[in-house]
Formats: structure tokens, sequence, C-alpha cells
């Protein structure tokens, strides 16, 4: 029995299957989710029979580091193995007063997207809520710099809401103030637009921020840059939800807008920008395309990309440039990728 796999109540049900009393449920809880501990024999506050009883019944599961890059800009790029084989990456991404985790929910993707490389692999298989929640334990646990983990986004390999279910019970764990523990405000799911599960995170109550990647002004370039979601969920669909979604006071919606070169950079695309996101409130991450070898897409130049900016500030929209982290170690928007078969994620940094 991995003890990561159970759920909040599952773990208190199993040491109570032991005989346990509830507050020994939580000591144990604290070692592993809030001092990062995968060892019973350095849980001291458990008597010697005890820990000798948690080594005959169950384990603490860890996924396997198999590389670390570290970028010039500070960037980390963590592939991690995981139980039957399959890799996924993270990326952490610190900055002058942050630091980001950036991690993985699917192995690949369903979705077909065409700037991101995921498109082309398929997906190989949902990563289970702990294999999520692992990846910022696995951080927490390792982190050199005395600044605290800050910020988790989910914009990793996959699509997270393509993984409901398991998605959401990591959040539970990621913000139950009696496992990891973060803020939910800390936290940010991205999607590619999965309307029903939209519906479903806004009336969960985890109250996690949501970025959307809108990229496209347009249903026919939509339909271009991310053909499978925007078939299902066209622009004029996806946006209503959008505008129904239950914000919670003094947050906003956060629309991810990937710039590529001659395709949804235009000053009419900035105009057009300006009317979809009227009256909603949101912001506004602009992030130049990251070419990877063989892109189908170029990066916009600087001045197109501050025009476009421009455009939107001058309406009153909150917009910012994303500038890009980890390109050397392929780290950034839309190159992460493991080199056994699964898939690259798209990375975009959030304020
Ligand atoms: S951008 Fe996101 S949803 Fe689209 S293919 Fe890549 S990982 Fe999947």
């Amino acid at each position: 029995m991995n003890l990561k796999q159970l759920s909040f109540d599952e773990f208190d049900g199993f040491l109570r299957e032991l005989g346990w009393p509830k507050y020994r449920a939580q000591q144990l809880r604290d070692w592993i989710y809030k001092k990062h501990v995968s060892r019973f024999d350095a849980m001291t506050n458990l008597s010697k029979s005890d820990r000798a009883l948690l080594e005959t019944r169950a384990m603490i599961g860890e996924p396997e580091l198999v590389r670390q890059q570290r970028s010039t800009d500070g960037t980390q790029k963590f592939l991690f193995r995981l139980s039957d084989g399959q890799e996924i990456e993270s990326v952490l991404i610190p900055d002058e007063d942050r630091n980001t985790l950036c991690i993985s929910t699917q192995v690949g993707c369903t979705l077909d997207c065409t700037f991101c490389l995921t498109g082309t692999m398929g997906l190989l298989r949902n990563l289970k809520a702990h294999e999520i929640v692992d990846q910022v334990l696995w951080v927490l646990r390792h982190l050199e710099s005395r600044d605290p983990l800050t910020n988790v986004v989910l914009m990793g390999m996959g699509e997270p809401l393509a993984n409901y279910r398991e998605v959401t019970e990591a959040l539970k764990r990621l913000t139950h103030p009696k496992m990891v523990g973060l803020t939910p405000r800390r936290i940010t799911l991205s999607t590619s637009g999965l309307v029903p599960q939209i519906k479903r995170l806004g009336e969960s109550g985890l109250n996690v921020n949501l970025a959307v990647s809108l990229n496209a002004t347009t249903n026919a370039v939509r339909d271009r840059l991310m053909p499978a979601v925007n078939k299902l969920y066209p622009l004029e669909t996806l946006l209503r939800a959008c505008r129904d979604y239950p914000l919670p006071p003094r947050r906003r919606i956060f629309f991810e807008y990937v710039l590529l070169k001659g395709v949804n950079d235009s000053e009419a695309d900035a105009h057009r920008l300006l009317r979809l996101l009227k009256g909603l409130r949101c912001k506004v991450n602009l992030i130049p395309f990251n070419d990877y070898p063989g892109a189908p897409f170029g990066c916009p130049d600087d001045e197109t990309v501050l025009r476009f900016q421009k455009i939107l500030i001058e309406g009153h929209l909150t917009a910012f440039i994303r500038k890009s982290r980890g390109r050397d170690i392929l780290a950034a928007c839309g190159q992460l990728r493991t080199e056994t078969p699964s898939a690259p994620a798209l990375i975009n940094s959030l304020s």
C-alpha cells in the first residue's frame, strides 16, 4: 500500500484498520505532506513498534528523478519516471518574488493543438492524483533555495480537465490544510477550453485560478490552431462559459494567447480580442511563440508583440508579455518533451 495513493478519508480508514487513534493518522500525514519524509524510520514521534508495523503494511512511493537540467536563467526541468516506467516533466521557474512549479496531469494529450508538440503524440495515460501531487512534494523536498514554492500551475503535459477526477482530487490534497496546504489562489489550472468541465470546476468550490488557452480571435484560426477542442466548443461557447464562471471576489480569469507570426498577431486580431473579452474580469498573457526544431510557426518580432499589447492596454485590458524561461533546456512554453514516447507540454508563466 503506497500511502500517498490514499485520499484524506481513506488514509484515516487505513490507520483505523491498524487500530490507531485519529491523531496518529495526522502525525503520519504531517511526515509525508509537511515534512516530506519518505521513510518510516525517520518518523521519530512514532514508536519503534508502530514504525515496524508500518514497514510490513505500507510504503511511501516517490517518483524517480531521471534527469534534472538547469537553464542559464535559473529555470530547472525535471524528468520523472513513474512506477510503470512512463515519464513526465515538471519545470521550476524562479522569479524575483516567486518560485513557480509547472506540473503535468497526463502522459501525452488527446488534443492536437498545432503549436504544441504534444498534439503529435497522443495520450499514453492519465496521471493518478498522487502522481500529480508527487511532483510538488518532490520539489518541496529537494528545493535548494530557501525561498518557498509560491505558485503551482497545471500547465505541463496534458489537458488537466480531460483528467477531471484525478486532477480535482490532486487539487484537494494540494490545498487541504492537513495535507500539502497550499493556498488555492496560488494554484492555476490551465485549460484549452473544455466547457462542461470548466462549469464543473466552477461549481467544485476548489477556488483555484482558471487560465484559458485562447490563442485566436476567430473560429477559423482557432480551428487551425486547436482543431479538436474548438470543434467541440467554439469561441462563443467557450467565452460564454467564461462569463458564467463563478469567480471569487478580486479574482480574474487568465487568458493565454500564444502569438504566432503572421497567424494571430495582427492589429485586427488585437482589436477583435478586445471586443471578445469586453466586460470580462480577466488578464491576458501574451506569449511570443517558442521555436522548437521543425516548428510549423514562427515568433513575431518585438515590435509586433509590443503593438499588440499596446492596443489591448489602450482598450483597458490588463495585458502582460510573458518572457520565455528555460529556452536553452527546452523548458519554455510548448517545448517540453520526454525522450521516451510521451508528450511535451505547454508551459506559461503567470502572474
Ligand atoms: S497545448 Fe495543452 S491541450 Fe493542446 S495539445 Fe498541448 S498539452 Fe494538449
